[in-house]
């Protein structure tokens, strides 16, 4: 109990860069009066999670006991899957959990922590938890431009991040570019390739940053099962590198960190690749379906970045408004995603969900725009 006239007690004080960064914002599912939405708005897999990982989970396990500490049946099988050297793979509550290992172990106060002008909206937030600076390469035409990118890197710079496919863009940089990149950067300098998106990419295209990794001494790829696999409820991800890398991640990332659960489901899941070419098929179908039907309101200011992602970044440069079609999309019942924030006020990112989902987002549009349904 304070005595009257004492000076209030000094509360805890964060350091002070600690103090100026905001929490991770989550895509919503809810309407401004509270109505729930279908959620378009965090690129989850609308066909759910393989049957096979379905199974794993219902098995059911001991709760009292900890988790495998290094998930070694899920590394062994994550390296069986893509052909790479399981001691060469850590794997995260969430690929997040091992970027932010990534960045805490190259990078503090006074380094740059470099990324394309519109990227994933947790990399500010990485560099800015260990002090370091964020640095943003401006784009071309939204996408990452390794021109930019290789200019913009300076003696501060300790780490690159590159998704690829892009969020929120969608936007793509061919394995040529992403070598060129690598080749530009200097040796010390670490390059993540976050491959969140990567089971939506054609498969021809996919192995080349994993090859990347192989062969150098400063990549990291990551991987997620949140996305394709439909296991984002589960927080499994993965990063694949050199060994000096790994064991850095290693180091950093917490003791027991993937559940139980998590490394079964996951593990089960990668037994199914089917679900997963299944869930690449319908996206790339119901994309180039949103896409047209955007293209065809390109007389009312409608646009879309080119993706290879499970999302499209619709542009609104006329008369109807991104502000405008989020509000009439969430009273037709979806949550998409409007990201004024990262710069872009005039654009709405929208998940590829259902065939009916996606049949009715078109529709609300067309109806915005004044045309016939
Ligand atoms: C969704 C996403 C992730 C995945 O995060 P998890 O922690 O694995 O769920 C990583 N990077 C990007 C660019 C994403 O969009």
């Amino acid at each position: 109990m304070s005595k009257p006239n004492s000076k209030p007690l000094a509360k805890p004080q964060p350091k002070p860069w600690i103090a100026q960064i905001h929490a991770y914002v989550p895509g919503k599912s809810k309407s401004a009066s509270g109505k729930p939405l279908v959620k378009l708005s965090a690129n989850e897999n609308p066909l759910g999670s393989s049957p096979a990982a379905l199974a794993a989970l219902a098995e059911g396990h001991n709760p009292a006991d900890y988790p495998d500490p290094d998930a070694r049946a899920l590394r062994e099988k994550i390296a069986e899957v893509h052909g790479l050297d399981p001691d060469r793979i850590v794997c995260g509550t969430g690929s997040g959990e091992l970027l932010h290992c990534a960045v805490q172990a190259l990078a503090g106060q006074g380094n740059e922590v470099l990324a394309s002008r519109y990227s994933f909206s947790l990399y500010p937030l990485l560099a800015h938890k260990v002090g370091a600076q964020a640095v943003f390469a401006e784009d071309n035409s939204y996408a990452a431009s390794v021109d930019n990118l290789l200019a913009a890197v300076t003696e501060r710079t300790r780490v690159v991040l590159l998704d690829n496919p892009n969020n929120p863009v969608g936007s793509f940089l061919a394995p040529s570019e992403v070598v060129r990149l690598h080749a530009g950067l200097p040796s010390d300098v670490l390059l993540i390739v976050d491959e969140a998106y990567g089971e939506y990419v054609d498969p021809a295209l996919q192995h080349a940053a994993f090859e990347l990794a192989a062969a150098n001494e400063n990549v990291l790829v990551s991987r997620t099962f949140s996305k394709a696999y439909g296991l984002a409820s589960e927080r499994v991800g993965w990063v694949t590198g050199a060994p000096h890398l790994i064991d850095l991640v290693n180091r950093l990332r917490g003791a027991f960190n993937v559940s139980v659960s998590g490394q079964k489901a996951a593990l089960a899941a990668l037994g199914d690749q089917a679900f997963v070419a299944a869930t690449r098929k319908h996206n790339m179908a119901e994309r180039a379906r949103l896409a047209e039907a955007v293209a065809a309101l390109g007389n009312h200011g409608l646009s879309a970045s080119p993706s290879e992602a499970n999302f499209l970044l619709v542009h609104f440069d006329g008369a109807v408004t991104a502000a405008g079609a989020l509000e009439a999309l969430s009273d037709a019942g979806y949550a998409v995603r409007h990201l004024p924030g990262q710069g872009l006020p005039r654009s709405l990112r929208i998940t590829i969900g259902k065939s009916e989902d996606m049949t009715r987002v078109i529709a609300a549009l067309r109806a915005l725009c004044g045309e016939a349904v």
